[in-house]
C-alpha cells in the first residue's frame, strides 16, 4: 500500500517540521521528544554528534559585576553533567563600541579576552553583533572613521576572524555564520545581508551536499516573534518593527532557504528574549542573553542564560535555554 506509513516514515515526517515543537514542555525546556526512545527493531537510533553551548549578548563591561557573571555563565555551561564541546558566542560580546571612545573600547575587549582566557577550555567560535562594532556613532565615541580599528576591524581582532561572515563543517554539519549588521543610509544599522554577503550565501548553500544538514548563526533573528513585545512594535494603532530588532531580507532569505532544504536551523540573539518558530522547515530559534537585561536581572520574564544544543547525525537536533542563576548587582 502506498500510503501506508511506517514508523519510520512518521519520524522522518517529524524531523522534517523540526523534530516537533516539543508537545508539554516549558519554556525552558522546549526540546524535542528523543526519538530514539520511540525505537522499535526496524528505527536506526539517532546519534548526537555534538553538543555546543550558545552565549550570546554577553556585553560585558567593568560595572555591575558583569565580568563576574560572564565568568559565571563560562563556568555553568562547562560543568554542566554532560557539557558542551564547544562556545559559540552570538555577538554583543561588550557592552558596546558603537558609541564608545577608543579607552572605553578597549578596556571592554580586554576584560572580554582575559575572562575568555581564564575561564573558558573550550573551543570557541564567534559571531559578529551591533555592539562589537566600533564608532559608527562618530560624535559620541569621537573617532573620525579613519581609525584603523573602526567599524568591524576590532571585533575582528578581537574574535580573531578575518572576515565578518563564513562556514565551516563540523561534527557532519554544515555551519554559516552570518554578519547580520550594516549601515543605514540615515545613520544607525539595520539588520541585512548586504548583495556581497547574499550572493555569498547563496554561493556557500549551493555548493553543500544535499544530504548536508545546515545551521546558520547570525546576532539579529531572521524569523522572530520576540520583538512583538518590544514597545515600539505597536505604534499609532500600526505594528512595525524596527528595523534594527529583524533581518529586513527575511524574504528573500527565506526564498533562498526554500531551495535549499537541507537548512535546519537558525540560531540567533539579539532580543534577549528566548523563542522557536517553525516555517517552511526551518527552525528559527532566538536564544535569550548571558547579560539578561543588560546586567540588570531578567528582560521581561527571561533570566540571564544561554542556550544549549545538541546535533544529531539525522539531521535532527535539541534545544535548551539554561539560565545559570545569575542575580543583578548594583
Ligand atoms: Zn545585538
Amino acid at each position: 500500500m502506498a500510503n501506508k506509513l511506517t514508523r519510520r516514515d512518521v519520524i522522518k515526517c517529524s524531523l522534517g517540521a523540526g523534530v516537533g515543537a516539543g508537545i508539554g514542555a516549558g519554556l525552558f525546556q522546549n526540546a524535542s521528544q528523543a526519538v530514539a526512545s520511540e525505537s522499535e527493531d526496524t528505527v536506526v537510533p539517532r546519534k548526537r554528534v555534538l553538543r555546543f553551548a550558545h552565549l550570546t549578548d554577553i556585553h560585558v563591561k567593568p560595572e555591575r559585576g558583569a565580568g563576574q557573571g560572564m565568568a559565571a555563565a563560562l563556568r555553568h555551561a562547562q560543568a554542566l553533567d554532560d557539557p558542551p564541546e564547544m562556545i559559540f558566542t552570538g555577538g554583543d560580546g561588550i557592552m558596546d563600541a558603537l558609541a564608545a571612545t577608543h579607552s572605553r573600547t578597549k578596556q571592554q575587549w580586554q576584560l572580554w579576552n582575559s575572562i575568555l582566557k581564564d575561564e573558558c577550555s573550550l573551543p570557541l567560535q564567534h559571531c559578529i553583533g551591533n555592539h562589537d562594532i566600533w564608532g559608527w556613532s562618530k560624535s559620541k565615541s569621537e573617532t573620525t572613521g579613519d581609525e584603523a580599528l573602526w567599524g568591524k576591524q576590532w571585533a575582528l581582532q578581537a574574535y580573531g576572524l578575518a572576515k565578518s561572515y563564513r562556514s565551516f563543517d563540523q561534527a557532519g554539519w554544515h555551519f554559516i555564520v552570518l554578519d547580520s549588521v550594516q549601515p543605514r543610509p540615515q545613520g544607525g544599522y539595520m539588520a541585512v545581508l548586504d548583495d556581497e554577503q547574499f550572493d555569498w550565501l547563496a554561493n556557500d548553500l549551493a555548493g553543500v551536499d544535499p544530504a548536508t544538514p545546515i545551521i546558520v548563526i547570525s546576532h539579529i533573528p531572521i524569523v522572530s516573534v520576540t520583538p512583538a513585545f518590544f514597545k515600539d512594535y505597536f505604534k499609532d494603532s500600526k505594528t512595525q518593527v524596527p528595523g534594527s530588532l529583524l533581518h529586513n531580507d527575511m524574504h528573500r532569505i527565506k526564498d533562498l532557504f526554500y531551495n535549499h532544504k537541507n537548512v535546519r536551523l537558525c540560531v540567533s540573539g539579539h532580543i534577549h528574549l528566548v523563542d522557536r518558530v517553525e516555517y517552511l522547515g526551518v527552525t528559527y530559534i532566538c536564544d535569550g542573553a548571558v547579560s539578561g537585561a543588560w546586567w540588570g536581572g531578567d528582560w521581561h520574564e527571561t533570566p540571564p542564560g544561554y542556550g544549549v544544543f545538541d546535533l544529531y547525525d539525522d539531521a535532527s537536533f535539541d534545544h535548551v535555554y539554561v539560565p545559570y542563576g545569575w542575580e543583578a548587582r548594583e
